[in-house]
């Protein structure tokens, strides 16, 4: 049962030691609550309980707890049982998805619950960390697109510190961790540093996005393959060729600046003009927008309705099934109405 409960000025007891209770007692106090704390169970007095309404007890596998239950009876104060918080001193990655709270995995909820400190990126869902990661110190590290607050070796610095402090860090990325995110330079780096650090995969805006457009990645008959590919920078060549030559659907992070040499090279390199082009910015929020085009004229159409970052872009004849499975997408992302017509 999952009861909601308004503590604002009401004193509740966790009883637990300090390492094991740290992550209920922080909760608590966020939640305006007075805490008071009971590290041992050989230091329980029944007064101890005058005043209060909850008892939090914590599983921290002193089998010594075991007269607190009747003695809450005793007194009709409420008892509620809680594992022990994870350990701190180490660092878990997490993947946030494209945006939405709905697409969040339960480890990713369980690892914001547990932590002590979140460091989050702008495209990582964090309007809500103050309720998912309950009393946490939120650190926002974003990078936004010529605006570099803070560094990418400076944030590693920042996580290793912290959980060698005794912290349990989350780091909360956009998508995926794994999919143009660094995630693998900052494994490496706590790894480098001693710090166990682990990785929660999350839904990458590479498919999530174009899905709250309608646009599957991959269609039977149609698209048998997806290439997801950073637009960060322009591509090779040799790099237009082969994509060119895949035959599949092309899905472009990061591309809305260089989509005029995408197009233009995809263009030499063989691609045909009339292949559909889509632009999905702002996959999930209330200004989630979709441009459709073809390859010769996207860059004008994108131009006109100024499209900008953070958008996905999805070459490929899969583009044409946004009209039949749109309806479909939108229901299951919650979106209905919300999508344009594309
Ligand atoms: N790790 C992330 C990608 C990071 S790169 C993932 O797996 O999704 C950042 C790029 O992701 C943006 O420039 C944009 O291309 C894309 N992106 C992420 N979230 C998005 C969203 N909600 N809407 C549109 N594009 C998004």
């Amino acid at each position: 049962m999952n009861l909601t409960a308004d503590l604002t000025g009401q004193t509740v007891l966790v009883a637990g030691n300090a390492a094991a209770a740290r992550r209920a007692v922080r909760r608590f106090r966020t939640s305006g609550a007075t805490v008071r704390t009971l590290t041992s169970p050989a230091d329980f007095s029944p007064g101890l309980l005058d005043g209060v309404v909850l008892v939090a007890a914590i599983d921290d596998g002193d089998g010594g707890w075991a007269a607190l239950p009747a003695a809450c009876r005793r007194h009709g104060v409420l008892l509620v049982r809680e594992p022990a918080a994870v350990p701190g001193g180490q660092v878990t990655l997490v993947g946030g998805g494209p945006g939405t709270e709905d697409l969040l995995t339960a480890g990713a909820l369980a690892a914001l619950r547990e932590a002590d400190v979140v460091f989050y990126d702008r495209l990582a869902p964090h309007r809500s960390l103050d309720r998912l990661a309950p009393g946490a110190e939120l650190v926002d590290v974003g990078k936004r697109p010529g605006h570099h607050p803070v560094g990418q070796s400076e944030i590693e610095r920042l996580m290793i510190e912290s959980a060698r402090a005794g912290n349990n860090v989350v780091r909360l990325k956009g998508g995926d961790p794994f999919v143009f995110g660094r995630g693998g330079e900052e494994v490496a780096s706590c790894a480098e540093a001693g710090v166990p650090v682990s990785v929660v995969s999350g839904v990458t805006s590479a498919i999530a996005v174009p899905a709250a457009a309608g646009i599957p990645v991959t269609h039977r008959e149609v698209s048998r393959m997806f290439t997801v590919v950073s637009g960060h920078a322009p591509l090779t060549e040799e790099e237009h060729t082969h994509l060119a030559g895949l035959g599949g659907t092309i899905v472009v992070l990061m591309g809305v600046g260089t989509l005029p040499q995408l197009a233009a090279g995809l263009r030499r390199a063989g691609m045909r003009a009339d292949m559909p082009v889509a632009v999905v910015e702002r996959g999930y929020s209330d200004s989630q927008r979709t441009t459709v085009s073809d390859l010769a004229d996207i860059v004008t159409a994108a131009a006109t309705a100024r499209c900008k970052s953070p958008a996905v872009l999805v070459i490929g004849e899969v583009v044409r099934q946004a009209g039949s499975c749109r309806e479909q997408a939108a229901q299951l992302a919650g979106l209905a109405g919300r999508l344009e017509a594309v």
